[in-house]
């Protein structure tokens, strides 16, 4: 029998649990088994500073390697977890390890999509961004004057975009659906993000899907899209969402749906095993949901790390998320799921707005556009709870702090 927590992923809310355990002064003993040869590290900056390259890895680094010594965490790297054997409280990893666990926490994130093989997924010169090695990769291929097609037009994409065309590449979005954005912004977002990126000279190309990528050597070097029309390239981003990672949770026999299913407390259907983060279903307003942000990988890993150390406070998730392209900053408050109306509220710097959300009647989430007060303003309203006034929110000249009352 043995007390040890084995955390298997050593990602964002990995290095979280962990960490936040040991803050609350339990000393179990902790081993956290990852697939990458790094470090835990930061994953947003990876299609921002990162690739522009205006930050060093060392400072992605959530903590450097000392940390885990003088706080008693071991970290396997470069391992590779396989199996759970739940009968007997075993982690297998592809080495040939076994490790015996009291608890065990999965944060095993997510993975993009890929393009299938059958439509030229597997050529050369097709990336997604999701690691440090995938980043280091697309740095090499961002060169001034190449020509890279983005497929999709998520945030992922468009973080992508807007590098590109800071280090002087000829970029091309296409996006299937009617319009960027779709799957996670209303429509005032996108068309604001849109003209954005073509005031940048970077081409969006909306209701338009990619019919099969074009190689020659091995390499991709051309683009057949729906509308019939052929873009040469030099490279290809997939931008076209991610899927999480429940396959160890599944084989084990756990509740998978699209993610693993746990609990307000972040348990899983098996009482000894946790998962949070980008792999975890959570409950939600009476239904269930999986977000993919850094507030939930660290909110449900300190919250899960409190149940572990013997607390019994549910984790209500207050999303927020933020997305930097050129000099905009979008902040997200909130989880716009199942919005009804919107509405558009213009700041008071130059090219600052807001875009409001409302389900029933009920304010759900705010997108800020350069605006930092209605981020503000709007992070602290779903807080609190309140339902802001629409008539103050509807008067452009009025001062958003009325709202708060
Ligand atoms: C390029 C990029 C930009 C982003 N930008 C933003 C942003 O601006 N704002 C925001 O809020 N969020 C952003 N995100 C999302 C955010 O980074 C994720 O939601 C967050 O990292 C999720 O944390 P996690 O611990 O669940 O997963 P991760 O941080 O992905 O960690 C999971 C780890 O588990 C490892 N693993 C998986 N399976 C196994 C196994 N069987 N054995 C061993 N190891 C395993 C993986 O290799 C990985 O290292 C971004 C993500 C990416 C990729």
């Amino acid at each position: 029998m043995t007390d040890r927590l084995v955390i298997v992923g050593a990602g964002q809310a990995g290095f979280a649990l962990a960490a936040k355990l040991r803050a609350l002064k339990d000393t179990r003993p902790i081993t956290i088994v990852g697939a990458e040869e790094c470090l835990p590290y930061q994953r947003p900056p990876l299609t921002k500073k990162y690739l522009l390259g205006e930050m060093e890895f060392d400072r992605l680094l959530f903590r450097p390697e000392h940390w885990y010594h003088d706080n008693d965490v071991e970290i396997r790297l470069s391992t590779w977890a396989e199996q759970i054997h739940r009968d007997t409280k075993q982690l297998l990893t592809q080495d040939g390890g076994v490790l015996d666990y009291g608890t065990l926490a999965l944060t095993t994130g997510s993975t993009p999509r890929r393009l299938p093989a059958t439509i030229g997924g597997d050529l050369d010169g097709v990336y997604v961004a999701r690691d440090k090695r995938d980043a280091d990769m697309l740095a090499d291929e961002m060169r001034a004057g190449r020509r890279v097609l983005i497929i999709g037009g998520g945030y992922i994409g468009l973080e992508a975009a807007a590098v590109a065309r800071h280090r002087g590449l000829e970029v091309t979005v296409i996006e299937m659906a009617d319009r960027i954005l779709q799957r996670v912004a209303a429509k005032e977002t996108a068309d604001i993000m849109r003209v954005i990126h073509q005031d940048r000279d970077v081409v969006i190309r909306e209701k338009t899907g990619l019919k099969q990528l074009v190689g020659r050597q091995g390499r991709v070097v051309a683009a057949e899209l729906s509308d019939g029309s052929t873009l040469e390239v030099d490279f290809v981003i997939v931008g076209i969402g991610v899927v999480p990672n429940d396959q160890l949770a599944k084989e084990a026999g756990l509740e998978v749906t699209n993610g693993i299913e746990v609990d307000e407390f972040g348990r899983t259907s098996d009482p000894s095993i946790y998962a949070m983060g980008d792999c975890a279903v959570l409950p939600w307003k009476g239904g269930r949901i999986r977000l993919e942000s850094v507030q939930n990988a660290v909110d449900q890993a300190e919250a899960v790390a409190a149940v572990i150390a013997g607390g019994s406070e549910a984790y209500d998730p207050n999303p927020w998320f933020w997305s930097d392209q050129y000099d905009v900053k979008l902040q997200i408050a909130g989880f716009n799921l199942g919005y009804d109306e919107t509405m558009l509220r213009h700041g008071t710097r130059e090219g600052s707005c807001s875009i409001w959300y409302f389900k029933d009647h009920q304010f759900i989430a705010v997108d800020a556009i350069n605006d930092a007060k209605a981020y503000v303003t709007g992070k602290k309203l779903l807080e609190s709870g309140i339902n802001p006034d629409r008539a103050v929110l509807a008067d452009q000249n009025s001062d958003l702090k009325q709202l708060l009352g």
